[in-house]
């Protein structure tokens, strides 16, 4: 819309954990003033503005991250991602806009709707007046379209591993993820994706298996340990076991998107969000995914950093063992400050977590 190219900094601030370049960054953003104990995707991204790096010089030859004409924010998720845009638009003077959602709700109430959607028009005339293009349904439709295609093809690749064995795992998700967080809206989104679910039709017609020998099959609740990434999926593997369903890389399926009613469907996507809603929702929401993909465990990971996207804190664990039967742990880490994990416990809590489960299946 409007002809902007978008920039998102959260996937800078993932960017920046999946190198482990973290560490480094935060100590800057934290003499700059902000917590250590807020999201290290923040403090990592303002801190690595602050000592002028970027991943994306060694990669793209960028020079710094791209200055914005206007910057715009969504708060369903959280408060952070507003007081860390407001970083930017202050130092760079630029237009902030944004919706300020409901969070913590059970079933989307069409005030809380309308409420959205009236905050969406709103931003439409700073849109007009910095790219100096007229708003035009015909094009939002458009990108909406597209949008529905990639997001109904994200839901039907992650689907793909609920198939007994599994031909990919949370940790595929977390790289293939990437067309649908950033090209939703673009033609190349839905092409990446038609491509990928033929390479998985051929994958489980064979029946090969992303975990050879998979004998049990977890689903991963909270943030991805960006940093850890590889060691965790080389850890899962060795203990055949297979990590098949995740809220996180479930958050890129938007099933509410209707082209032809754009702003309504976008506000009700915004606020049907997993973040956004109760407990009980949440409970009910990987119940669901647990029973699809027949899991035999969860994993819940406390992001000392992400109290949103961290669901273990009121007991939700203990509910969800008790009502499904089947074991919970939480491992204690964080997205980026790696200096909040420790491997050695974390490894030796998962591997006797799947000795669990190898005793409790016979
Ligand atoms: S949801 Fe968590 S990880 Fe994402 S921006 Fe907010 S605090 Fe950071």
């Amino acid at each position: 819309m409007f002809d902007f190219a978008v920039y998102y900094p959260e996937n800078h601030g993932a960017l920046l954990g999946a190198k482990r370049a973290s560490t480094d960054m935060i100590p800057c953003a934290v003499a700059a003033g902000y917590s250590p104990d807020i999201c290290s995707y923040l403090t990592s991204d303002i801190g690595a503005y602050l000592k002028g790096f970027t991943p994306l010089a060694a990669a793209y030859g960028f020079k710094a991250i791209p200055r914005p004409d206007v910057i715009v924010f969504n708060n369903n998720q959280c408060r952070e991602v507003q007081d860390w845009f407001m970083f930017f638009a202050r130092h760079w003077r630029v237009p902030i806009i944004g919706v300020n959602s409901p969070r913590v709700i059970g079933g989307v109430k069409s005030c809380q709707i309308q409420d959205v959607v009236s905050q969406l028009m709103d931003l439409i005339p700073t849109l007009e007046a910095v790219s100096g293009r007229k708003f035009d349904m015909d094009k939002l439709k458009e990108v909406v379209r597209l949008s529905k295609a990639c997001t109904e093809r994200w839901r039907k690749t992650l689907e793909f591993s609920c198939l007994s064995p599994a031909p990919m795992t949370f940790f595929d998700h977390c790289i293939h993820m990437g067309p649908a967080v950033l090209l939703r809206g673009a033609k190349d989104a839905v092409e990446y994706y038609d491509d990928l679910i033929d390479a998985l039709k051929e994958l489980s017609r064979e029946k090969i298996a992303a975990v050879p020998g998979e004998r049990f099959r977890i689903y991963w609740d909270g943030m991805p340990i960006w940093g850890k990434l590889s060691k965790l999926s080389k850890l899962f593997s060795e203990e055949r076991t297979a990590i098949v369903a995740s809220t996180y890389c479930n958050s890129w399926i938007f099933d509410s998107l209707d082209p032809d009613n754009p702003f309504e469907s976008m506000a009700r996507a915004s606020l049907e969000c997993f973040n956004v809603r109760d407990e009980t929702f949440k409970e009910g929401y990987i119940r669901s995914w647990v029973e699809r993909c027949d899991v035999h465990g969860i994993i819940f990971h406390d992001a000392k950093t992400c109290p949103y996207n961290t669901n273990s804190r009121f007991a939700m664990p203990r509910r969800l063992e008790r009502e499904l039967g089947v074991p919970t742990l939480v491992i204690h880490g964080d997205l980026n400050d790696l200096r909040l994990f420790s491997e050695e416990q974390t490894v030796t809590n998962i591997q006797a977590f799947v000795e669990q489960l190898h005793e409790s299946r016979g």
